[in-house]
C-alpha cells in the first residue's frame, strides 16, 4: 500500500531503490513503470484514470518519460501545487567493490563498514538509524514521501489545493526530464483546468553536525548551464601569435566565472553558491 506510515514509505523507497535508474544509462523507465504502475493502483485514479499520465521528453534519445498524477480536491478546485523531483540517480562507481550492493540498500548496509568511510559516515552507520545505497537519499526516500502523501490526499480529500505529483528523469544529467515536462506542465494546466500555485522539491536538504539536516528551503530553485561556443584560429606554432587558442579562451571563461563571488545571489544576508 502507498501510503505515510513507516512501514509502507520503507518498502517503497527499497522497490525504488532496487531500481538501477542511472541517470542516462536505460535503466530510468524502469523508475517511471513503478511509480506509475503503484499510483495506477489507487482507487481514486481506477476512478479517474486521465488524471494519472505518463509524459514522454520530446525528442529523447532513450525515450525517457516523467510521470504526472492528479489529485483534484473538488471539481471547481483550481488552485494546484505541484509536488516534484527525480527518480534518476547518478552511477555506482563511488561504492568501489561494493558497487554491485549499490542497489541493494538493506545489504548494503550490513557491509558498508568495511569500506573506506568519513569518520562522520562510520558514526552515522553505528546508530542503526541510517540506511545507505545509491538514491536512498537523493532522491527516492522524497519520492517516496511524495507518493504517500498524494495517496493520502486522494484517499481523505480535505486538502485546500489540488496535488500534482511530478515525477521526472534526467536530474543528474542535463535536467533533459525537466525540461521535457515543462511543455507538458502548459499543456495539461490547459486540459485540466488548473491553475500552478507552487511548487515543492523533495530533495534531501544538505546536513551536518552543527547544521542538521531536516531544513525547508524557501524560494526559487534551479540552475542556469550556460553555452559557450569557443572558436580559435590555426596557426603553426612556430607562428603562435597569428593564431587564436580555443582552449586559450576557454580557459579564461573559465577563470572569470568558477567561484567567482560576483555570480553568488544574496538575500537577507544569505550567499548562494557561485557558479562551478
Ligand atoms: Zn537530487
Amino acid at each position: 500500500m502507498i501510503s505515510l506510515s513507516r512501514g509502507d514509505l520503507y518498502r517503497t523507497l527499497l522497490d525504488l531503490a532496487a531500481i538501477p535508474s542511472v541517470s542516462f544509462s536505460g535503466g530510468e523507465n524502469g523508475a517511471a513503470d513503478y511509480i506509475y504502475s503503484r499510483l495506477a493502483e489507487l482507487d481514486y485514479f481506477q476512478r479517474n484514470p486521465s488524471f494519472l499520465r505518463k509524459l514522454p521528453a520530446e525528442g529523447d534519445p532513450l525515450g525517457r518519460c516523467a510521470v504526472a498524477a492528479l489529485v483534484k480536491t473538488s471539481p471547481e478546485m483550481k488552485r494546484t501545487v505541484i509536488l516534484t523531483g527525480h527518480f534518476d540517480v547518478v552511477d555506482a562507481e563511488a561504492y568501489g567493490p561494493l558497487k554491485h550492493l549499490a542497489f541493494s540498500p538493506e545489504e548494503l548496509t550490513r557491509l558498508v563498514g568495511e569500506l573506506e568511510i568519513p569518520d562522520e559516515a562510520r558514526a552515522d552507520l553505528a546508530t542503526g538509524e541510517y540506511l545507505f545505497g545509491r538514491g536512498v537519499s537523493d532522491m527516492k526516500s522524497g519520492i517516496a514521501v511524495e507518493m504517500g502523501l498524494l495517496a493520502e490526499i486522494s484517499r481523505t480529500g480535505g486538502f485546500p489545493a489540488n496535488v500534482l505529483f511530478l515525477a521526472v528523469p534526467d536530474e543528474e544529467n542535463t535536467s533533459a526530464g525537466m525540461r521535457g515536462a515543462v511543455p507538458w506542465l502548459v499543456k495539461l494546466r490547459e486540459e485540466w483546468g488548473i491553475e500552478y500555485s507552487a511548487a515543492l522539491n523533495g530533495e534531501p536538504s544538505v546536513g551536518g553536525r552543527e547544521r542538521p539536516a531536516g531544513t525547508v528551503y524557501v524560494g526559487t530553485i534551479g540552475k542556469i548551464m550556460p553555452f559557450f561556443l569557443c572558436v580559435g584560429k590555426e596557426a603553426h606554432v612556430g607562428d603562435y601569435f597569428e593564431g587564436v587558442s580555443a582552449s586559450l579562451l576557454t580557459a579564461c571563461l573559465a577563470l572569470v566565472l568558477e567561484g567567482a563571488a560576483s555570480t553568488s545571489e544574496e538575500r537577507e544576508g544569505k550567499s548562494f553558491p557561485p557558479m562551478a
